[in-house]
């Protein structure tokens, strides 16, 4: 179709057995265009066979065609015509207006019938009109279907249609794209605190920011709910690419606080390098994307395979955790503590190991992050609490009172239930509860100041000590100490690791330890692995130590074995 001066010329082919049905056809179409008036001008031209027609429909200037074959060669035609993907409007005119002559044509795709005596300019006209208004109709219906609604944007389905042609484009012309994925963070707290309403107005808005920051051969389309896809192109080097991820952000967030914007995430995947697969690009996108969400949100991340392999990891075993008490995978181990100045073993720290026969051996460091992000902590914990009492209360009758230190995790306070099941295994299995230390991170004390209180008053009722673990990584504020009773600090390893050549993280050690005296607390080393490092702790007057140097984690046999082999004392833990 042209349009000039508003007004639109339309092309209609005449298709015809003999030359003397296309001129009548001709003729038809010629008064058309005399009388049309207010419509559409027609132009008319013809094909003397149906392969010639098929050729010209296919070119796809034409915006109908009227077409006069006999009923068989007109069956071929049309299903020849449907089949290439011909969507022109077909008008077939039919010698015989009887049911059994015209319903097989629309059937095989024919729009409309026309019966040769009936044929009139005026009938043509009518016809095509309504032709074009079905196709009208049929592209508005299409044109909902590829789009988001609230916002006009392309929806995912019409944006997985555009990426295709994207990216052959790009890789002929060897350009690299970037395809963004933007999640708008404060999205599900505006909409419930706000509203369905204001969260709307929100969407709409940022799909306008976005639109009117990037060109217009980007693409923007809203895929679902709070998410939007981009495809845009960049150089080589991707040297761009942080500026624009990163104007994008500030786009969305708005430029200050008087401009009602909201924090996003981004993840990014770059075609060719991350891969050249469209659904694999979107997919390392979402990667990325959910690793920024996992950090916390409002920054941008580009995809790569370390990634997706850490990712892909983490949740396989975050479905493979909740069953590893039952599988008999996990276990734990003892690694002892000493007082420096007895050099007796006073107690040990329990360590959860596990060996998983699809994993290999997971650090704990890997794992109970995942169990605490699934809610298997819960269970692992209590599993754990379980094993160390039945320890515990072996060792006592075994003669050794051993004061065994738990990692708890904040999770496990969840569900209200941990001082009450606490209470009924200590009860149970008879250990006691002064025999018990939980160590907990000052991020725990200070999350749960208001939250748990009495918690922790319980538990010191019941009579489990209290330790800090990792201090000094956390908080520099010290207010929780005066909360909570606490036992015992322990000093975190990346403070002792340095020493004694670190003047500064001397001097930290040094005032924590004077620090945790004044309060009254004991005062604990981890991760010794140095001769030097002990003369340094005792010669400050540290109370306890751990570390590589003096015992690994161990199993309840062999620290069993070195409680026997050294009864009371462990004079060669390290010389004198
Ligand atoms: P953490 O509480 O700081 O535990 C001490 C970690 O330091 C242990 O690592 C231990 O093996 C290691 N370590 C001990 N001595 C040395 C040393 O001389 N040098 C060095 N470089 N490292 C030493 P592990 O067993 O891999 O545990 C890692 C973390 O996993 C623990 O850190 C703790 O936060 C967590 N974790 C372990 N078991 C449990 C558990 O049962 N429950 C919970 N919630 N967390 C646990
Ligand atoms: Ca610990
Ligand atoms: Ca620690």
């Amino acid at each position: 179709m042209n349009e000039d001066d508003g007004h639109s010329t339309l092309h209609l082919l005449c298709v015809a057995q003999t030359p003397q049905r296309r001129r009548r056809l001709e003729a038809c179409a010629e008064k058309l265009a005399d009388s049309a008036g207010e419509g559409p001008d027609w132009h008319s031209s013809s094909a003397p066979n149906a392969r010639r027609a098929l050729a010209i429909l296919g070119a796809g200037w034409v915006d109908a065609a009227l077409v006069d074959l006999d009923q068989q060669p007109a069956l071929d035609f049309l299903q020849q015509a449907r089949n290439s993907g011909i969507v022109t409007p077909l008008l077939v005119v039919t010698a015989d207006a009887a049911a059994g002559h015209w319903r097989p044509l629309l059937e095989a795709g024919a729009d409309e019938f026309l019966p040769a005596d009936e044929l009139t300019p005026l009938l043509l006209e009518r016809s095509l009109r309504l032709c074009s208004r079905n196709q009208a109709l049929e592209s508005r219906l299409e044109y909902l279907a590829q789009h988001d609604m609230l916002t006009g944007l392309p929806n995912a389905r019409l944006f997985e249609r555009q990426l295709d042609l994207s990216l052959h484009t790009a890789e002929r012309h060897g350009r690299c794209m970037a395809l963004m994925c933007v999640h708008l963070d404060e999205f599900q707290a505006r909409a419930r605190s706000l509203g369905q309403e204001a969260a709307e107005l929100l969407l709409k808005q940022s799909a306008r920011r976005l639109r009117a920051l990037l060109r217009r051969s980007d693409l923007v389309a809203r895929s679902h709910n709070e998410e939007f896809l981009l495809l845009l192109e960049c150089s080589a080097d991707l040297s761009d690419l942080a500026l624009t991820a990163s104007r994008i952000l500030e786009t969305l967030a708005g430029r200050d606080a008087t401009d009602d914007g909201c924090r996003a995430s981004l993840g990014i995947a770059v075609f060719p390098h991350s891969s050249s697969e469209p659904r694999q690009l979107l997919d390392h996108a979402r990667v990325a994307l959910n690793q920024v969400r996992d950090a916390g949100g409002n920054d941008f991340r580009l995809y790569d395979e370390a990634l997706e392999v850490v990712s892909h990891r983490r949740v396989l075993m975050e479905s493979a955790l909740p069953g590893a008490i039952q599988r008999n995978e996990l276990s734990v181990r003892f690694q002892p503590r000493f007082d420096l100045r007895t050099r007796r073993i006073t107690g040990a720290e329990v360590l959860l190991r596990w060996d998983s026969p699809d994993f290999g051996a997971v650090s704990p460091e890997q794992f109970i992050p995942a169990a605490e992000a699934t809610g298997a902590i819960n269970r692992i914990g209590g599993w754990v609490l379980e094993q160390t009492i039945r320890a515990g209360r072996q060792w006592l009758d075994a003669g050794h009172r051993l004061r065994l230190a738990v990692n708890v995790s904040g999770g496990q306070f969840r569900g209200g239930e941990f001082a009450n099941e606490l209470a009924r295994l200590l009860e149970a299995h008879g250990l006691p509860a002064e025999l018990l230390e939980l160590e907990l991170t000052e991020g725990v004390f200070v999350a749960n100041v208001a939250e748990h209180r009495d918690l922790f008053t319980h538990l010191t009722a019941l009579g489990v000590g209290l330790a800090v673990d990792d201090f000094g990584t956390g908080y520099s504020a010290l207010a929780y100490l005066r909360h909570f009773p606490v036992h015992a600090l322990k000093i975190d390893r990346t403070f002792i690791a340095p020493l004694p050549a670190s003047e500064d993280d001397g001097a930290i050690v040094r005032a924590i330890v004077a620090m945790g005296h004044a309060l009254d607390l004991r005062v604990v080393a981890e991760g010794v692995d140095s001769i030097e490092q002990i003369r340094f702790l005792e010669g400050i007057g540290c109370d306890e130590i751990q570390g590589y140097l003096v015992g690994m984690p161990m199993t309840a046999e062999e620290l069993n074995t070195r409680l026997e082999q050294h009864p009371g004392a462990s004079e060669d833990a390290w010389p004198a």
